[in-house]
């Protein structure tokens, strides 16, 4: 019989597998990246499955594994199923999937690893040898003797702390007695750190019974029945993350591993300690995956998992791909956040790869949010998932009280020109700065000002097919629904209120922050922004600055909603609620009750009670009053009740086809190629829109459009999807994208 492989090979268009032979020298396992010769070329693949072969069924001669890329399998059987998974649903290749699960320097022909000169004795060599050393050469005798304590010791730390020689080290090698070599070593950038380690908190009733309730649930699987992921509802400083800690010692001291999925912009610097601290004991098998890591720092951190070294992975969107062997629990930490979903090839939502993952590997889900995604939420009351619920913050701490401040009086108020503080804002920050505490102003920043709003009534144009917003196009001088593609004629004066100062309210955090700095010239102002804080360790700073009550105000975009912690911040200020509602999106109000809700969570953390200010155009808009009211069932309800009217997800699921290129005739034609091409073929219970120029209609100096099909059935529309694209060919200079459960209809 014959060792052979079937191997995937990387980047070929569509997944190519091949056999091959394993050399006798060669050990292979499923899992483990190889390099072999394709069509008298070099190329990386991924062994799919080792196998015996009959010599004599063979139509042609296997050729040989040329090498291999490390001696260990990088994937568990585990990770390749999901792979295949991610693939059919997402409509990709798995190769590309694989490639993404695995870190750059690990992709290529032989693993990167960074290594460093080090020394150590030449076997055999011991005191026999070095003893009779006389005085002259004492240094050669006392490294020899501190050589033999250590198996083998950096170069840079024998000349360094230990204060030895180079010339010493020389002279021990041109006697045989030792010598020196390429040792890989890992980077920790948390190694100079000291963490203090923080002890479980006794939990209240609320936590504790959602932590047997994760307990149960891994009960319940290791019995080998079907297990439910649990989607856990607790309001903003109900102590989820404690939870989300002793349900991970659990795991732990169960010998068993564990990944917490935070989202991006919630990685700070103080989430990540709170795990480090609580972990402090074996800080070294916390792994923290943030954005801000080196291609060889994050990869370092892989190879501490994949080594077994880390058994707990903390960290965004990819970090479900880490090969945690043995896995206990996966926590997917706000939930709801948009960040989870991939914008880029594989277009994966992590969040449900998190349940994906968490079947195949038979452990329990854990979606914790104080505002739940709708398409959970729909889960919960389909019986998919069960519901957790923590209503009571820690301590019997109040949730904040929310003033709603409507900027149309405002604007009247205070006269011509764009508004930005409300008078009560203004007051609230001046009665905080006397009294030494902290404020947080939010500037929300999603959306491209590209809607008109009134700024006397808060009028905003929006589709009545489909209750999104319309978008202006400039050039066309048209307002248009980007769902279905119903246009008409911008008004020139405001369809409700008949006023002319219909405008783009646009602003940035840099122009608030100087008027901030006139209008309260004594307060020490931070801005956090992606601007800002581009500098490594920026954020880590300036929010250590906040915490030790060095700063007054914290102005911030989305990232400064989410997760932060700081017990004396007793204001919260959200400046513009509204931008977020006007986006050519179904979701604009689910996402505005999120970021509201959020944080206004932020506020009275502490001893001290808080105060929300929102200031809006649009007072009555339902995200805006359900979130003053801390009502998430209710905002649920309504909310659900208009998607299910337009159909919108969570009861369908899209797929949004994008086609760009540089000449836009071409573009458009090769999407009404494929437009065609699907409706011959559209089988019952999936519909397609027209083709339509996308919302950004022009970007990178390409032309973009979309078609949208839409379905109750995931699985069946993907399939339909990926027939449909079997055999297309497009120009070159046209490229196609797929996204399905898009994020981002633009
Ligand atoms: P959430 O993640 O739900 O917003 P956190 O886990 O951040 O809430 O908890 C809010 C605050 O309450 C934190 O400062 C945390 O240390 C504290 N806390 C959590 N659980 C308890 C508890 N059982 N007893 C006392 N304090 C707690
Ligand atoms: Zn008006
Ligand atoms: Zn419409």
């Amino acid at each position: 019989m014959l060792r052979a492989v079937k191997v995937l090979i990387d980047g070929a268009a569509g997944d190519l597998t091949f056999s091959y032979r394993i050399p006798d020298a060669m050990t292979v396992t499923t899992g483990q990246r190889v390099v072999v010769m394709l069509r008298n070329r070099k190329t990386v693949a991924t062994v799919t499955a080792v196998e015996e072969l009959d010599p004599r069924s063979l139509k042609y001669e296997l050729k040989p594994i040329e090498s291999v890329v490390a001696e260990d399998s990088f994937l568990s059987v585990g990770l390749l199923e999901l792979a295949r998974w991610i693939a059919r649903f997402y409509i990709t290749s798995v190769e590309t999937v694989v490639r993404t699960m695995l870190p750059k320097p690990s992709q290529g022909e032989a693993e990167k690893r960074k290594t460093a000169k080090a020394v150590r004795l030449v076997p055999g060599i011991g005191p026999e040898q070095w003893g009779e050393l006389g005085a002259r050469v004492a240094k050669q005798k006392a490294l020899c003797e501190f050589l033999g304590e250590h198996s083998s010791v950096l170069m840079s730390e024998l000349t360094g702390e230990h204060g030895f020689s180079s010339s010493s080290v020389k002279a021990l090698v041109e006697r045989g007695w030792v010598e020196t070599f390429d040792q890989i070593v890992g980077r920790d950038p948390l190694e100079n750190i000291e963490y203090v380690e923080s002890l479980p908190l006794a939990l209240n009733p609320e936590q504790a019974g959602v932590l047997a309730q994760v307990q149960r649930a891994g009960e319940t699987l290791r019995r080998g029945e079907p297990g439910r992921p649990i989607l856990l509802h607790g309001v903003t400083g109900s102590g989820k993350t404690e939870v989300y800690l002793q349900a991970i010692q659990q795991v732990v001291d169960a010998g068993k591993g564990a990944i917490v999925l935070v989202p991006e912009i919630a990685l700070t610097p103080q989430t990540a300690d709170r795990f480090k601290q609580r972990f402090a004991k074996i800080k070294d098998e916390v792994a923290i995956l943030h954005s801000n890591l080196s291609e060889g720092e994050r990869h370092d951190e892989w190879r501490k998992v994949l080594d077994g070294r880390a058994r707990i992975v903390i960290g965004a969107r990819s970090a479900i791909f880490s090969p945690v062997a043995n896995l206990g629990l996966i926590v997917v930490d706000e939930e709801h956040e948009g960040s989870y979903k991939q914008d880029t090839v594989p277009r994966y939502q992590a969040r449900d790869i998190a349940v994906v993952r968490g079947a195949i590997e038979g452990c329990p889900v854990l979606l914790g949010s104080a505002t739940p995604s709708l398409e959970s939420w729909q889960n919960v009351l389909a019986g998919k998932y069960e519901l957790a619920t923590m209503r009571l913050r820690v301590d019997d701490r109040k949730l904040p009280l929310i003033r709603v401040i409507d900027m149309k009086l405002e604007s009247r108020k205070q006269g011509a020109g764009l508004t930005i503080f409300s008078s009560r804002l203004r007051e609230g920050i001046e009665k905080r700065l006397v009294a030494g505490e902290q404020v947080i102003l939010l500037l929300n920043r999603r959306g491209f000002a590209r809607n008109i709003l009134c700024t006397d009534c808060g009028y905003v144009a929006t589709c009545q097919h489909c209750s999104t917003t319309m978008t202006l196009h400039k050039g066309e001088d048209k307002l248009v629904c980007h769902i279905c593609g119903f246009s008409h004629l911008p008004p020139r004066r405001c369809p409700e209120c008949r006023s002319q100062s219909i405008a783009n309210a646009g602003i940035g955090t840099e122009r608030v922050e100087e008027m901030m700095r006139q209008v309260f010239p004594a307060a020490r102002i931070a801005r956090v922004d992606t601007d800002t804080m581009r500098k490594k360790g920026q954020l880590r700073e300036t929010l250590t600055a906040f915490r030790a009550k060095k700063l007054d105000i914290l102005l911030g975009t989305q990232m400064i909603a989410k997760g932060l912690d700081f017990p004396n911040v007793t204001l919260v200020g959200v400046l513009n609620a509204d931008v977020g509602l006007h986006v050519p999106d179904f979701r604009a109000g689910e996402r505005t009750f999120q970021l509201l809700t959020q944080v206004a969570g932020r506020a009275g953390r502490g001893e001290l009670e808080g105060e929300v200010i929102v200031q809006t155009y649009t007072p009555h808009h339902p995200s805006i009053q359900f979130s003053r009211h801390h009502d998430f069932e209710g905002f649920a309800e309504q909310e659900m009740a208009m998607r299910r009217q337009f159909g919108h997800p969570p009861f369908i699921h899209l797929i949004l086809i994008t086609v760009r290129s540089k000449h836009q005739q071409r573009a458009e034609l090769s999407l009404r190629t494929l437009h065609g091409r699907l409706k011959a073929a559209l089988p019952q219970g999936i519909s397609l829109t027209e083709p339509l120029p996308s919302p950004l209609e022009k970007s990178h100096d390409q032309w973009r459009f979309q078609i949208i099909l839409k379905s109750a059935k995931a699985r069946s529309l993907a399939g339909f999807v990926r027939e449909g694209l079997i055999g297309l060919n497009f120009p070159d200079d046209v490229i196609l994208t797929v996204d399905v459960d898009p994020y981002n209809l633009s």
